[in-house]
């Protein structure tokens, strides 16, 4: 019997949609994971494999989106946000990954070939310090590991709190997120000595993609720093 055999048995695993033990989405309740249409991330219309516009002006190259942020899904994200579940993050982030027969993925699969490292969006040190962990590291580091990537969960930091997002004319979002983070706080230079380059590709992760104003403002940090590629990569919207 191995670790995780042990903590089955202490935790059995419970689908979040049912309550039926065994896993934490029975193949019932899998049916109600629905797939999101891919959008343009500067200026969130539709967009063919959710590259951005060539009309567009931003610093996501694209966004991949896997699931529409509803029933089941919106249950399980909900549920690893405010409880320690993230074993529930692990699981879902890992299972129906199937990029390769799946062409709304094409230029997202394409950019993982490039290598990029992996970097979560940070939570400020506080909200850490009462959640006890930050989601969207969870959902980076299981998503490095299944693609064979490294990750970075250091080389964004944020150095201010914001509220909520949802309700805010753009200009306030925009307003609120400016100066909320930052690239490591030592100096590009020292990493270049030591051979620490910043990495020239960068898929950034969150769980959830609301009004993308968090993400579009960490793209720009990072562009600032050095990157070359900035791609998005999120649960659901
Ligand atoms: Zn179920
Ligand atoms: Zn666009």
């Amino acid at each position: 019997m191995n670790i995780s055999d042990i903590l089955d048995w202490i935790f059995p695993k419970k689908c979040v949609g049912c309550g039926k033990y065994g896993s934490y989405v029975c193949s019932d309740c899998e049916v109600g994971l629905w797939e999101e249409e891919q959008i343009c991330p500067t200026c969130g219309r539709n967009s063919r494999n959710g590259l951005r516009h060539k009309y567009c002006k931003g610093d996501l190259e694209g966004l991949t989106c896997l699931w529409t942020y509803e029933g089941i899904t919106r249950k399980l994200i909900t549920k690893t946000k405010y409880n320690f579940y993230f074993d529930y993050l692990r699981e879902f982030s890992i299972f129906n990954f199937q990029f390769s027969n799946n062409s709304q993925f094409f230029n997202f699969q394409k950019f993982l070939k490039t290598k990029p490292v992996v970097v979560p969006v940070p939570l400020h040190p506080k909200r850490l310090r009462e959640r006890g962990f930050n989601q969207a590291e969870i959902i980076a580091k299981s998503f490095a590991a299944r693609h064979s990537l490294a990750c970075n969960s250091h080389l964004l930091s944020r150095i201010k709190e914001t509220k909520p997002q949802v309700g805010r004319t753009r200009e306030e979002r925009l307003s609120a997120m400016s100066g909320a983070f930052t690239t490591s706080p030592l100096p590009l230079s020292l990493f270049k000595e030591r051979e620490i380059r910043t990495p020239s590709a960068v898929i950034l992760v969150d769980d959830v993609w609301t009004t993308g104003a968090t993400m579009r403002e960490c793209a720009r940090v990072l562009k600032k720093a050095g990157v070359k590629q900035v791609w998005g990569f999120v649960l659901a919207r």
